[in-house]
């Protein structure tokens, strides 16, 4: 089968024919229709430090959708047929996180595309209990998507005390600002969200879903958020990048005994105006991962409507168009990058 490998640990990825993964005891093998790419694999393609402790050589991808085609022994409540989706995070189940039903913070915790073999290939091997049915009705496409949205979901819901009628600054206008946005608007908050410069097609995308945007690049966002909350300032920013000008932004536009959470992959380490934030009573929270619970949640908003997918799923390519694939995604032209298998 062909597959999308990081063989070496250097830029860059290949496509490679593998044979079909073995299905062992309690998994099931799916055939992929549908795979997203994640900033997290645009680390790997990129190969930059947060992942270069990483296991090669790896079939990359964690967000993926497929149908069922062999069921291993002892899996139960799935059949060959099945439309699903996968979670991306296989726990341990009994360290201590994983006890207390925080599966996210696992403390053994093995990654698809990461510590094994994922879903950027035409089959992927996974244990049925990660596994989520695709109601009928859902594409491939948006079932593929449900994974980052679960994220969101878990960094909104579970660890931003977010109020109705706050204002929330999400800042960075990728796949998670655009999932987390709606979300935050949801509980009836006042969105704002920024970009730069190159963020030309995201700004399209999140015009189209209705959301004040500002580029950062081109306007003074304090100055903005200050003229939008009669000089209060936001109650909630939201850090969906991992760029520290754009965490520095957030602790200045937040109100005193503001939230800030942080949710990008920070390339290395940031200063803080600690003594400012000590002053001003702000809170910062790392968010990360989702839990099981998330995955049936999102299911449920994107089937009501609350949720749109569509909008922010931009491209399809095959897995042989791959290195287009992560080049298009690193250029931050679209929304969501898809492999589509038909
Ligand atoms: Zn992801
Ligand atoms: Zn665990």
């Amino acid at each position: 089968m062909k597959a999308v490998i990081k063989r070496r640990p250097e830029p860059g990825v290949e496509v490679f024919d593998v044979p079909v993964p073995d299905v062992g005891a309690g998994e099931v093998l799916i055939r992929v229709r549908a795979a997203a790419i994640c900033g997290s694999d645009l680390g790997i393609f990129k190969y930059t430090p947060a992942y270069s402790k990483m296991k090669l050589p790896v079939v990359l991808g964690h967000e993926f959708a497929g149908e069922i085609v062999e069921v291993g022994e002892g899996v139960v409540g799935f059949d060959v047929g099945d439309r699903v989706l996968s979670e991306s995070v296989k726990a341990c189940g009994s360290c201590r996180f994983c006890r207390e039903g925080m599966t996210n913070l696992c403390e053994d915790s093995t990654l698809f595309g990461i510590h094994t073999d994922g879903g950027f290939s035409e089959y992927v091997a996974v244990p049925h209990t990660l596994l989520h049915d695709i109601p009928e009705g859902m594409t491939f496409e948006v079932a593929a998507v449900v994974e980052p949205l679960s994220n969101a979901l878990h960094f909104v819901k579970d660890i931003t005390p977010i109020g109705r009628g706050d204002f929330v600054v999400v800042h960075g206008i990728g796949p998670i600002g655009l999932f987390s946005a709606q979300l935050f608007r949801i509980s009836e908050a006042r969105v704002l969200i920024t970009g730069i410069g190159v963020d030309t097609e995201r700004f399209k995308i999140a015009e189209r879903l209705g959301f004040e945007s500002v580029n950062v690049e081109g306007e003074d966002l304090i100055e903005r958020v200050m003229d939008m909350t009669d000089g209060g300032g936001a109650d909630i920013a939201f850090v969906a990048v991992g760029a520290g000008s754009a965490l520095h932004q957030a602790l200045q536009v937040v109100r005193k005994k503001g939230h800030v959470t942080v949710v990008g992959i920070f390339p290395g380490m940031v200063e803080l105006p600690i003594t400012d934030m000590v002053r001003r009573e702000i809170t910062l929270a790392g968010a990360y991962d989702a839990k099981p619970i998330n995955f049936e949640e999102s299911i449920e908003l994107l089937m009501s409507g609350a949720i749109n997918a569509e909008e922010i799923i931009t491209h399809r390519f095959s897995l042989d168009e791959a290195e287009e694939a992560f080049r298009v995604a690193d250029s931050k032209r679209g929304g969501k990058i898809l492999f589509v298998n038909d």
